[in-house]
């Protein structure tokens, strides 16, 4: 192979940062079975998917993109940015924008395709079973599916470069293409528009039906 198409090849577009692994499909299988086992009064069951949800070869893998950079993983070409920036106040979109654009996107990330949680989920489940759904300032000591798969929207053209809040520049990630992407334009990543692919709709709802329960 030529040095020019080794760098065709390695600047080919791509859909994500890290093709994802089987294994967080079968972690966020078992975190749906343990929110059905909530909703069952099944605490027992549920405490032990979220055990066996927490799975190393997940923390593993969201850390290789949240962690160091990497040149395989991260990319990052040169090119030109816009220089005449009309900046959008805020960065945060509204709640009401974030919730419509979860829910129009499926709750899954719409450069991996890996069905997301919704953060507040977590929040639920650390008040539940604190001794399970482990959190705290370092990565380390994250539940793995928390930690690679909490539900975030992300500007796709990165406000710090004029990208506004609203649907059409929000796309529904989880934290480790979030994070791989970060403040920079999908041609700087090679990442193709995730736009230009329809978002899947099924039965997945982020586990949004957790924050709708009545409290036991
Ligand atoms: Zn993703």
């Amino acid at each position: 192979m030529s040095g020019v198409e080794q760098i065709d090849e390695f600047w080919a577009p791509r859909t994500c940062f890290l093709p994802p692994i089987p294994e967080l499909e079968a972690a966020v299988d078992l975190l749906n079975d343990a929110a059905n086992a909530i909703l069952a009064g099944d605490r027992e069951r549920a405490r032990t998917r979220l055990r066996e949800a927490n799975m190393p070869v997940v923390h593993a893998f969201a850390a290789r993109i949240m962690g160091p950079w990497d040149v395989f993983i991260h990319r990052r070409r040169q090119i030109e940015r816009p220089t005449e920036l009309t900046k959008v106040p805020n960065r945060k979109p509204d709640q009401s924008v974030e919730t419509a654009v979860f829910a129009r996107d499926g709750w899954r990330c719409r450069y991996c395709g890996m069905r997301v949680v919704l953060p507040n989920v977590r929040k639920v489940l650390m008040n539940t079973f604190p001794d399970v759904v482990c959190w705290s300032g370092k990565d380390k000591d994250r539940h793995a599916v928390f930690y690679a798969l909490s539900a975030v929207a992300d500007h796709v053209v990165p406000h710090t470069l004029g990208g506004d809040s609203g649907v059409d520049n929000l796309v529904t990630t989880c934290q480790c293409c979030n994070y791989g992407k970060g403040d920079r334009l999908l041609a700087e990543v090679g990442l193709i528009d995730p736009r230009t692919r329809p978002p899947v709709v099924d039965t997945w709802d982020g586990l949004g039906r957790l924050l709708l329960a009545p409290k036991s």
